[in-house]
């Protein structure tokens, strides 16, 4: 076994930790890594790599768990479709009670198609266009996030035009830093999200004389991956003094749509838990009689999710472990320097020395790294991995880039599992392009 390439630095947890801290895993000693009841090496046998699998089970479990948490408050979840959205999930959350945050026409299109009601469903986001105002309107879903008054006017001429109105809640910018990476915290002053936390009082009530219009409350999203509270209980004192503050005008305020941003643990760190983020909602707003709205994405989907790989070739003594899977599959790590984890999948690679390597995938990028200096067992050509909690903003981010036709899906259900999108064939890449004539010939 070769040494290692450079000197070891802070100890990367465990294949044994990160497997003990993540209840979906084990490791069994002759099947190696399950996913729930099912080996993973038996789909990368069937599906070949790079492919992704998600547990259902544990979308199920952890939707239960935040839905126990906010016990009492009368709170409803809209899972973030953004953060993985497959039918079969946007389905298993359906039939678990939640409705859907969308942020496209795509989306809602995606969420009503998976069965979801409208009146289930909000429509987040700072660039709403005509065209998805009217289907929004024309679906009837619950209400529409409304996040400048440029929106709130387009909103109310499609309402009025189509005879109706539509009940809205302005989405306020509290200008509270979430702590998280810059590229995902949204509740500062100067991201682009949300109406300034000073001129939302007076929209409101500029709201409620339009026609097609029903301001019926508000909304904040501060960021993503958050995994303290401080952020959530300033961002949450905030909305009530703002809500006190319109029903003093004698504006009627009835919901409040509270966001997402619940962050997991991908490395060691102990995930945001929902019984603590529930008790803040309970703190800041449970006296107000509100109807509360939580949007989480990540904190539902991201731990269901494996994204498996097999080892190509290593470089330079270990050094360098190439993947088959790349960015276009994964984007997190080089999009928003996102740990993951990542483990052998049979038993005896679980077992070989710990080496420390840059494990990368096989695009013309340097960008295209997985992990730097990451200490795991030595794995050699042939090897698979599961690059672990890559369920949310993982399979749904991916591009064709480098022609790298999308991934396969599957999904486990306790000791079943089945194929829920298949490996996307090569023609399929290029099947939309056009040659002109003068292209050549
Ligand atoms: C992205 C987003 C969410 C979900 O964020 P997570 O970090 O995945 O929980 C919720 N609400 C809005 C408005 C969003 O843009």
């Amino acid at each position: 076994m070769a040494e290692p390439a450079y000197a070891l630095n802070e100890p990367d947890p465990s294949v044994q930790e990160l497997i003990a801290a993540r209840p979906q895993l084990r490791m069994d000693a002759q099947a190696g890594l399950m996913l729930d009841g099912v080996p993973l090496a038996r789909i990368a046998a069937e599906l070949g790599t790079p492919a992704w699998v998600y547990s259902a089970e544990t979308m199920r479990t952890r939707l239960h768990a935040l839905q126990d948490a906010l016990g009492g408050l009368n709170a409803d979840v809209h899972y973030a479709v953004k953060a993985n959205d497959h039918l079969a999930v946007l389905r298993i959350f359906a039939a678990g009670g939640a409705g859907a945050d969308v942020v496209s026409e795509g989306e809602l299109r995606r969420a009503r198609q998976a069965g979801i009601p409208a009146s289930h469903i909000v429509f987040s986001g700072v660039g709403k266009t005509v065209r998805e105002l009217t289907l929004a309107v024309t679906e009837g879903i619950a209400q529409v996030n409304i996040e400048s008054p440029a929106e709130l006017d387009m909103l109310s001429a499609v309402a009025s035009r189509l005879g109706r109105v539509m009940p809205v809640v302005l989405r306020i910018n509290p200008d509270v830093d979430a702590g998280t990476h810059a590229k995902i915290t949204t509740g500062k002053a100067d991201n682009k999200f949300g109406i300034p936390f000073d001129d939302a009082a007076d929209l409101y009530a500029y709201a409620a004389t339009l026609p097609g219009i029903a301001p019926v409350g508000l909304a904040l999203h501060i960021g993503s991956q958050i995994l303290t509270l401080a952020p959530y209980r300033a961002a949450y004192q905030r909305a009530a003094e703002l809500v006190r503050g319109l029903r003093e005008r004698g504006l009627a305020v009835e919901r409040l749509d509270c966001g997402g941003g619940i962050g997991i643990g991908y490395r060691d760190e102990p995930g945001a838990s929902p019984t603590g983020f529930a008790g803040v909602l309970r703190a800041t707003l449970g006296n107000l009689g509100l109807k509360l709205m939580v949007e989480p994405g990540r904190w539902l989907v991201g731990p269901a999710g494996v994204l498996l790989s097999e080892v190509v070739l290593t470089k330079g003594d270990g050094r360098f472990v190439v993947l088959d899977a790349a960015m276009n599959d994964l984007i997190r790590p080089a999009m928003y320097d996102a740990y993951h984890a990542i483990v052998p999948i049979s038993p005896v690679d679980a077992l070989a020395p710990v080496r420390q390597s840059d494990i990368v995938g096989p695009i013309c990028e340097t960008g295209d790294t997985f992990a730097r200096s990451r200490r795991l067992p030595a794995v050699e050509a042939g090897a698979l991995v599961a690059i672990l909690d890559a369920g949310a903003y993982g399979a749904v981010m991916s591009s064709a880039y480098n022609a790298r036709p999308a991934a396969p899906i599957a999904l486990v259900d306790g000791d079943r599992w089945t194929t829920i999108r298949a490996r996307q064939s090569y023609e399929a890449l290029w099947t939309n392009e056009i040659v002109p004539d003068f292209s050549g010939g």
